[in-house]
């Protein structure tokens, strides 16, 4: 391939610093995300090692230093792009990994430059770390994927898979090629197909890490959006949304659907008595306890003030009332420690289904309702069912 190795060296690098300034300003935006800014600064250090080594290149006998240093900040830089990518899927990371990395490179590059000069054994060994360091970020990609960055997980992991098997034919074909006549420049094919190969997989690292955080804000921004500000709970629209597409499916399918409205008992006065900061703590009790109790598939959301609804997909009145006596009690038995003092609060729950009260989230909201105010009339603290409402039968 006709392409000059420095002109690729100096876009690569150029390309590397452009990244990181990309990345910072992208990172400015993230928020609580975390892994941006080593991004950023793994692209700068990339950008500064090739850069370096660029520079040694230009000189007939400049400073082996400069090269050891060059390498090394290259090896560091894949550290922290790898310790980026803990961040932003775990939200911590491994410090020690590009000092490791950079230390390692460090070590083999002063022997193979300064102690005992061997280009060939050096284009050899870096390009094994780089091949391991790259292949190891892949790795950290491809695995735990959560549903909503899959394409950019994969992108920027293939672009990681990329580069470590560029790096690892690199080392093999320098390997096989003979070692007393190597030079950067001799004619082995692979060293402008790797340069190449290099700045285009930056620009597509670069562009997955900017994919990852956009497609991480806008799965956030999804979920403020269809959760309760206080409890974390749905909120009414996305519980509206889930039950919509229930009942849908429902009336194709025959399957059945039941929904619970749970109200807090006597909520004004542990507000007027403790204050609203207390209230508020205990509607955040009530939900972590809920969704302790309730199952994967169900749904539990705020419907409003203290009032709780859960919608059970697949299930009958009778089901339904064995989950809600079982948080009711849960609930009734957990006291909650608000500053020095101990709330005892319980819970009244009313239950409908849609083989009873028909398939319209409506109809099994207005349902449960009744079901759960026949719950206050008769003393609190218990579960009503909508289809024994009438036959004034309570379990
Ligand atoms: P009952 O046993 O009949 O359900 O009586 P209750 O006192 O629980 O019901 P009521 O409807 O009289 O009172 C509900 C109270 O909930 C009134 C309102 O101020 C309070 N409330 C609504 N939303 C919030 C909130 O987000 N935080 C707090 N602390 N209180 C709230
Ligand atoms: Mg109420
Ligand atoms: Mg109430």
């Amino acid at each position: 391939m006709n392409l000059d190795i420095r002109t690729m060296m100096v876009m690569i690098s150029a390309l590397c610093l452009m990244f990181s300034g990309l990345l910072i300003l992208a990172g400015l935006h993230a928020g609580k995300i975390r892994g941006v800014q080593h991004w950023a600064l793994g692209s700068l250090y990339i950008g500064l090692g090739l850069g370096f080594s660029y520079i040694i290149q230009q000189k007939s006998s400049g400073s082996a230093w400069v090269l050891v240093f060059g390498a090394t900040l290259m090896a560091a830089g894949i550290g922290l792009q790898f310790n980026g990518i803990q961040a932003f899927k775990k939200g911590c990371s491994n410090g020690y990994i590009p000092w490791l990395l950079a230390g390692l490179v460090f070590i083999q590059s002063i022997w193979l430059v300064i102690l005992h000069p061997d280009i060939h054994a050096r284009v050899i060994a870096n390009s094994v770390v780089f091949a391991l360091s790259n292949a190891a970020c892949a790795y950290a990609l491809f695995i735990r994927i959560e549903q909503p960055l899959r394409t950019a997980y994969w992108f920027t992991g293939t672009s990681f898979a990329v580069v470590a098997i560029m790096f690892l034919a690199r080392a093999i074909i320098v390997f096989l090629s003979p070692a007393d006549t190597y030079t950067l420049y001799s004619q082995v094919t692979i060293n402008p197909v790797s340069f190449f190969i290099g700045s285009i997989a930056q620009m597509c690292l670069a562009f997955g890490f900017v994919l990852m955080l956009n497609y991480r804000l806008a799965a956030d921004l999804q979920k403020l959006a269809a959760s309760d500000a206080l409890t974390g709970a749905l909120n009414r629209r996305s519980l509206e949304q889930e039950a919509t597409r229930l009942s849908a499916r429902c009336t194709r399918t025959g399957d059945t659907l039941a929904l619970m409205m749970i109200d807090v008992d006597h909520f004004k006065s542990i507000n007027d008595r403790y204050g609203h900061p207390a209230g508020d703590s205990v509607l955040k009790h009530l939900t972590a306890i809920a969704q302790k109790t309730i199952r994967s598939d169900d749904y539990f959301a705020r419907y409003g003030g203290e009032e709780f609804c859960i919608l059970l997909p697949s299930t009958l009145e009778k089901d339904a009332w064995l989950l809600a006596d079982r948080l009711r009690q849960n609930y009734a038995e957990m006291a909650m420690k608000f500053n020095d003092e101990v709330l005892h609060s319980t819970v009244s729950i009313g239950v409908s289904d849609s083989l009873h009260a028909g398939v319209e989230f409506a109809s099994l909201v207005a349902a449960a309702d009744q079901a759960m105010y026949r719950a206050k009339q008769e003393g609190r603290n218990r579960v009503v069912l909508h289809s024994l409402c009438f036959n004034k039968a309570t379990i």
